[in-house]
């Protein structure tokens, strides 16, 4: 697909696999520049690895209660001009605000000066406003990307075929290990190198509990197994914890996590609990609580590849997410731009 095409013919029809941020960055662009913008995700909503999960539960006293967790990214930063401009932008229009939590003593490390964003009122909201309007098909994992007999791109779930017909070029946003399968048929050598990305994984403990609250927001413990304690409700734009139940969210190191990937949930849990506790310095009681594994949650700090995307001109095939910009949220804005530029070069760049 070349950018004539934009001007001569229809506007091409591009199917974008994968509703996180680097998938629903490049949607966007994309759509602004005339194209016909096709989403597919398989989980129920946007917003990939910035993630909110919502819980309702009944107390022992038949209370109900409800809580929102920001389990995936907590927050992020930006180091670029170009994700800084975007961010004020976002910010600007509501969707983004600055969170600054007060840090536990003897969190081991600075914010390095760099202010922390959060999407408001919960983090899937900005890949939500960059989809906006566009057909999104959910809760549907492609299995296939198959060649038509015209050079387009037909979308496979379990054989039955996604989407409303042929895509003239098709864009997988999505964490290595699963784009190359999708790959593996078309371009095997980008299948092998993203095979090859240690992704790092993360146990997330999300549980509320109506101990004292302490005098921080977060931390970053010093040692042992907790990455991030967050106080979900120390967010702007989170509901407050009118119950006065704190409502936490708890991250694992990555080599904590690599150690019990593969344990039981409740083992993995128990251990979090009692880390958690250390942290606070005293007993915690859930009235609710839940884990969950993250296989790939974060990319390698330095850039898997040299450039940060891939785009096949002649198959009309891109691939773009966090694991080629470097670690993180900013990594995945980088790299779905750096796609929808190099699908459709803007004139004017
Ligand atoms: C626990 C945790 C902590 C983190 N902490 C930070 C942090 O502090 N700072 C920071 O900047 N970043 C952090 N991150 C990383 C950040 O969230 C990611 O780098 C970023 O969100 C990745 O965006 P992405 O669009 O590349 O991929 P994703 O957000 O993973 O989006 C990929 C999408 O593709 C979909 N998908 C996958 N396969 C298929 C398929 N076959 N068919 C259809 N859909 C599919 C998925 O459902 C998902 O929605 C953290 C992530 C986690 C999980």
């Amino acid at each position: 697909m070349s950018s004539s095409e934009l001007i001569s013919g229809r506007p091409p029809r591009v199917a974008v696999v994968g509703a996180g941020l680097a998938g629903t960055t490049c949607a966007r662009r994309l759509a602004d520049a005339g194209c016909a913008v096709f989403l597919f995700d398989k989980s129920r909503g946007l917003g990939g690895r910035m993630a909110t999960r919502r819980a309702e539960w009944i107390d022992a006293d038949g209370a109900v209660h409800r809580a929102a967790f920001d389990h995936g990214a907590p927050a992020f930063s930006a180091r670029s001009a170009a994700f800084q401009a975007f961010i004020d932008e976002a910010a600007g229009d509501g969707v983004l605000a600055r969170w600054e939590p007060v840090m536990a003593p003897g969190s081991h490390r600075s914010l390095d000066g760099l202010a922390l964003w959060v999407a408001t009122p919960d983090m899937p909201a900005l890949c939500r406003r960059l989809a906006g309007e566009l057909p999104l098909t959910r809760s549907r994992a492609v299995d296939e990307i198959a060649r038509s007999g015209d050079g387009g791109w037909r979308l496979l779930a379990q054989g039955e075929l996604l989407g409303d017909g042929v895509f003239d070029a098709v864009v997988l946003a999505m964490p290595p290990a699963q784009a190359a399968a999708l790959l593996a048929p078309h371009r095997d050598d980008w299948a092998r190198h993203a095979r090859a990305v240690p992704m790092q994984p993360c146990w997330t403990l999300l549980g509320a509990e109506a101990g004292p609250a302490p005098a921080w927001d977060a931390a970053w413990p010093e040692r042992g197994p907790l990455a991030w304690v967050v106080r979900n409700a120390s967010k702007p734009g989170r509901a407050a914890d009118s119950d006065g139940l704190n409502r936490w969210v708890v991250h694992a190191t990555a080599a904590w996590t690599a150690t019990f990937l593969e344990s039981p949930a409740d083992a993995v849990q128990a251990q979090l609990h009692a880390a958690l506790e250390r942290a606070l310095g005293r007993g915690v009681r859930w009235t609710h609580v839940a884990v969950h594994r993250w296989r790939y949650a974060l990319a390698p700090r330095t850039a898997s590849a040299h450039q940060p995307c891939w785009w096949d001109p002649a198959l009309g095939l891109g691939v773009c997410g966090d694991f080629f910009s470097g670690a993180g949220v900013e990594g995945a804005w980088l790299s779905g731009r750096a796609l929808a530029a190099a699908i459709v070069p803007d004139p004017a760049a």
